[in-house]
């Protein structure tokens, strides 16, 4: 408790009016940004503030207000709005702490916001490396702050971590948590406060990183614990007892060289009781299992829950998921605390639904496993054996030597978006993603240094049918292990993140730009408002003077961020990222302006390469630059079979001199030479020809 409130409540008696001002200056606006343990353990009762990612210790994404209910929630509207001027994808949940909203948004920008106003406090803009756009698989995306103790906490894209002043903006402190620069890291989770310690891990799993978790003090930002989630070089020492077990899981000739992978890229949860940091990790890198690790093995701790003492960075617990991953399967899904009855018998769990399609729950302060069940079509295993923990696996989902076909795709089952649990309905509201992938192992044995390194989509074996993709939006009782309702989304990968709330309701955004709320008991639609802004955070809720709003991060991103969809409100109106709050009785939400229609294939230059050069810069562009271009318009990277000459006689210097960094394309020159650039500049002068001789063959029929 606050000191100062303390001797107030002793005064209180003969001095009444002293003790109101010092209550107003412990929990009014004198200190912002002022959450701690105390508050944090106290936040259910307290549903006006939102005081971590996911509302309050147990990360679950409810709130207890209920003045927006479903009998008025149709008279939801516009309340404010906050342009962030980027153009890239918004990820974050909002934190709200004594009517000040602090969230993040493209690459680690941060923004303090009166969030009854919308009115800009202060914003910050980290200086990003921009070589680490190289290595961005998922969009230059950033999952949220953490706020403790009047300092707010974000990781920048390229993984510095900066604590700043909740009252200014101000950096307090910086640390580089990158511990190898040549290597594909960057960062785009939310740091994680607990106990004495802020926690950050990073992303790569899909380049040539081996995943870890930095622990820094939260006062002076000095490096407190680091632990690695995968074994290194065999023949150096591990560098925790932890490790030493691991190291057992793989095959002695594995490609630590490329990494391990595991990374902590999602969601972490922190126990303040237990003093448990829990963190999921992502898949092996590389993903093929035969080339990862020849010979085998569970190879621990990839596609993990792990439960880490925060103040010793001990491993607790270990719960594999997928051991041997292969397929994509993070377990970066977040984490959700709460108690539940279990055969007559309250447990206190943590509930997990990561890629892998199976629904988890765990005894939190042991890592029992006390339930698993499919909650999408599962193929790759038959189940999950409750004794050994181990999932049944099905052979013919390894591509170890053959092409495969399974699911879920390595989309998942369910991602990192956020997923809601509802104490008064008891169930779980998450998006789903259904439908079978295929892959097949690499035949390419180099390590592509600071670059992709993962397997290919392959084309399904013949006679073989995939069954057809979806998304929904999906209420599933954890008890009984089965989904109560299901509500289509817009289209396959709208698989946006989720609030629950007292009033009854889950509210959710879509890429296709509207913003809905549903019953919670049937998922019947209640609201549904055209924002034309395409979405995929989640939503969250607060309240300021009896006054309860519903707020959202608004623009596309993630995975997938490039392709362009006609499906999506981007599509139509660009992605143009803003915060969107709403209210009872607020307005009609202001719309973006459409984009102009598409213009005409301009002329490109002549085509000076031969067929060989050509054929040359197309491999060099499918292995380094299809990963965010494709020639498609109205996509997130512009189309580049429609440059126009400018910057056709800027090629270079925008590919090897990084012209445009700042906007998000790196510069190449140490990766690829003049002459590669020259080749891939044919490739996309040949595809621009093409384009335009179809435009031509139209415009003449
Ligand atoms: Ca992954």
């Amino acid at each position: 408790m606050c000191p100062r409130l303390a001797r107030a409540r002793a005064a209180a008696r003969c001095l009444p009016l002293v003790a109101a001002v010092a209550i107003a200056t412990c929990y009014g606006h004198a200190k912002p940004g002022d959450i701690d343990r105390a508050r944090l353990l106290a936040a259910d009762h307290h549903p006006d503030q939102w005081l971590t990612k996911g509302g309050g210790f147990g990360e679950t994404y409810y709130s207890g207000l209920k003045s927006i209910n479903t009998a008025n929630v149709s008279r939801l509207g516009y309340a404010w709005g906050f342009d962030t001027g980027t153009v890239r994808g918004l990820e974050a949940t909002p934190i709200v702490v004594d009517g000040v909203m602090y969230t993040s948004g493209v690459a680690g920008r941060v923004y303090a916001l009166n969030a009854a106003t919308g009115k800009l406090r202060w914003r910050f803009e980290p200086k990003i490396d921009p070589r680490v756009y190289r290595s961005v698989c998922c969009d230059s995306v950033n999952r949220g702050v953490a706020v403790w103790q009047g300092r707010v906490y974000v990781a920048a894209l390229d993984g510095v971590l900066y604590a700043l002043a909740a009252a200014s903006g101000k950096v307090l402190w910086s640390a580089d948590t990158i511990i190898d620069r040549s290597r594909g890291y960057a960062s785009t989770g939310a740091p994680q406060v607990a106990g004495k310690v802020v926690v950050i891990g990073n992303s790569g799993g899909e380049y040539d990183t081996r995943g870890y978790l930095s622990a820094y003090d939260l006062q002076t930002g000095r490096l407190t614990w680091r632990f690695f989630t995968v074994p290194g070089n065999p023949d150096r020492p591990p560098e925790s007892s932890a490790l030493k077990v691991a190291a057992k899981t793989w095959a002695r000739n594995s490609r630590w060289d490329i990494g391990g992978g595991g990374n902590v890229w999602g969601n972490m949860t922190y126990d303040p009781r237990l003093n448990l940091l829990y963190a999921g990790t992502g898949n092996g890198a590389p993903f093929g299992h035969a080339r990862r690790s020849p010979g085998g093995g569970d190879n621990l701790f990839v596609a993990s829950l792990l439960a880490i003492n925060p103040d010793t960075g001990r491993l607790v617990w270990y719960y594999q998921e997928t051991p041997g991953d292969e397929w994509d399967y993070d377990s970066d899904a977040p984490i959700v605390l709460a108690t539940l009855k279990i055969d007559g018998r309250p447990h206190k769990v943590l509930m997990h639904a990561p890629k892998n399609g199976f629904f988890y729950i765990l005894d939190r302060a042991t890592g029992r496993l006390l339930s698993a069940k499919a909650f999408v079509p599962v193929t790759w295993a038959s189940g999950v054996d409750l004794e050994s923990g181990r999932p049944r696996r099905n052979p013919q989902a390894d591509y170890d030597t053959k092409t495969a076909v399974f699911s879920p795709g390595e989309w998942g089952g369910h991602d990192w978006n956020a997923m809601a649990f509802d104490p008064q309905t008891h169930l779980v509201y998450l998006s789903t993603t259904t439908g079978d992938a295929v892959l097949a192992n690499s035949t390419d044995k180099t390590r592509h240094p600071g670059l992709l390194n993962q397997e290919v989509d392959a084309t399904p074996p013949s006679g073989v049918t995939l069954a057809d993709p979806g998304s929904d939006l999906s209420a599933w009782d954890p008890i009984a292990q089965r989904i109560v309702w299901q509500v289509p989304t817009a289209q396959f990968w709208d698989r946006s993140g989720v609030l629950a709330t007292a009033g009854g309701l889950v509210f959710q955004g879509s890429a296709d730009g509207h913003f809905r709320a549903v019953d919670a008991t049937s998922g019947k639609a209640l609201a549904d408002l055209d924002t034309g802004t395409s979405m995929v955070a989640a939503p969250m809720s607060y309240s300021i003077k009896g006054v309860q709003y519903v707020a959202i991060m608004a623009a596309w991103g993630g995975a997938g961020w490039w392709i362009p969809n006609p499906a999506f409100a981007a599509y139509r109106y660009g992605n143009a990222g803003r915060i969107l709050v709403f209210r009872l009785g607020g307005g009609r939400t202001p719309m973006p302006q459409p984009l102009p229609p598409i213009g005409p294939v301009p002329a490109p230059p002549p085509q000076t390469a031969s067929a060989k050069e050509i054929a040359r810069g197309q491999a060099l562009f499918d292995s380094d630059c299809s990963v965010c271009h494709i020639n498609i318009p109205r996509g997130g990277t512009p189309d580049l079979s429609r440059l126009p000459p400018a910057i056709h006689a800027m090629f270079d210097q925008i590919v090897l001199g990084g012209l445009l960094q700042d906007d998000g394309m790196p510069q190449w020159g140490d990766v690829l030479s003049k002459d590669d650039a020259h080749a891939i500049h044919a490739y996309l002068i040949q595809a621009s020809w093409d384009a335009y001789r179809a435009q031509q063959k139209e415009k003449a029929n």
